[in-house]
């Protein structure tokens, strides 16, 4: 495990508003003038500091937001997008051309797997499915198309962890990207220092983590970050996932207890965790002894956020699983919904989306039953209450 270090957290970034305020104006302009012609000119060609053009470029608030999320990440720079599948689809577009490649986990989230899978394809480019738990199958995936190896630090639905050190070193012996989606594990994995060239983030989910907007990040160079954002060539900004100023506004203020949240989804989810295993569940979390990943995440993960507030447990059948959901709704464990983050405990049953496309063999060689119900932790203040209801709805349903 390795120490957060705070010199390069958000705790230590002092910004301040136009008139000292401690949270930094809000930028209500779409436009910005300029002092003459010259100097428009001169920003046309090269980034000035301080100095803005068009807000679908830059905006001052956005720019803030951006800061903060360099600094969590520890990269050079970082862009915010109004989702995160802008900020995926605008980072594989600027990096990809027709005839190019990507190898890409074959466990992902949904959104990103169709992109992927029927998107992609009609501007010629390959996507391959590895499994990422296996170094040698991503080795082999390679081709000399390669541009990117992409994969979730810690993936969906099953919650398995990438080694993102292993699998840096295969990308630089080749000269490939590796981009990993860092949405499950802000704060608890910082993917830039253990290797990773971009870091993408929903913001929609832990980060904001009040579920009341969508919102990207991501997190790179400043070349990469210069790349996007290009006038003339860059993807995000000719496709145009610009986030508003008003929520970026409303994001930083929320950034600002993640390292609280983390820690007490975290708590919860492994008390959970730890339960249901003692009750014969088949429970899927990084932070238990008897995972697969259990040391791989303790020797990749910072110290003092704990294993994350994402974790899955079979419940043997679909029909099981919505059994199961419906009854914890009723009983206020939380809401059956997608997303994560929220304060709330949030449930759904990635089965029957995500992962049907994947062959019914291969689905069963994985470990994804159609019984899968996948959790997003709450920030409940006593979490055993909603381990005795859970409980209660495990035994109506004969699961324990
Ligand atoms: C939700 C999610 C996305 C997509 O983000 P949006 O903000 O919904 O566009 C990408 N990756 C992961 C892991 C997610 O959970």
């Amino acid at each position: 495990m390795k120490k957060f270090d705070p010199s390069t957290s958000i705790h230590d970034y002092l910004v301040f508003g136009e008139f000292g305020d401690v949270n930094p104006s809000v930028t209500d302009s779409s436009t910005f003038t300029f002092i003459n012609p010259q100097r428009m000119e001169d920003l046309f060609d090269h980034e000035i500091e301080g100095c803005f053009l068009y807000s679908r470029h830059w905006n001052p608030i956005n720019k803030y937001l951006s800061n903060a999320l360099a600094r969590l990440e520890d990269s050079e720079s970082a862009q915010v997008t109004a989702s995160g599948m802008g900020a995926i689809s605008s980072t594989i577009l600027d990096i990809c051309s027709t005839g190019d490649e990507i190898i890409s986990g074959r466990t992902i989230y949904g959104g990103t797997y169709a992109f992927f899978k029927n998107f992609l394809p009609r501007f010629g480019i390959k996507v391959t499915f590895v499994d990422l738990q296996n170094l040698k199958a991503i080795e082999n995936a390679i081709t000399d198309k390669t541009k990117i190896i992409y994969g979730e630090s810690i993936s969906n639905p099953l919650l398995e962890v990438t080694d993102i050190p292993a699998i840096s070193i295969i990308a630089k012996k080749k000269k490939i990207k590796l981009v990993i989606d860092n949405t499950f594990s802000p704060m608890i994995i910082s993917p830039i220092r253990l290797g990773a060239d971009i870091v993408i983030h929903s913001m929609t989910k832990f980060i904001n983590g009040t579920s009341d907007c969508v919102a990207g990040c991501i997190c790179s160079t400043h070349d990469f970050i210069a790349s996007l954002t290009d006038i003339n060539s860059g993807a995000t900004m000719l496709l145009g996932p610009v986030l508003d100023s008003y929520r970026a506004a409303s994001i930083l203020k929320n950034l600002h207890s993640l390292h609280i949240r983390m820690k007490k989804h975290s708590e919860n989810a492994l008390f959970l965790a730890t339960e249901f295993e003692k009750l014969g569940i088949k429970v899927f979390y990084p932070g238990l002894r008897s995972n697969k990943n259990f040391d791989l995440i303790n020797s990749i993960m910072n110290e003092g956020f704990g294993y994350g507030g994402m974790m899955a447990i079979d419940a043997g059948s679909y029909e099981k699983a919505s059994a199961l959901m419906t009854r914890m709704q009723e009983e206020k464990v939380g809401y059956l919904a997608v997303s994560l983050g929220y304060f709330k405990t949030l449930f759904s049953s990635p089965g029957h989306s995500t992962s049907s496309e994947i062959p019914e063999e291969e689905q069963k060689s994985m470990g994804l039953s159609e019984g899968l119900v996948r959790f997003s932790i709450g920030l409940d203040n006593d979490i055993t209450i909603a381990f005795e209801r859970i409980k209660k709805c495990l035994k109506e349903i004969n699961l324990i």
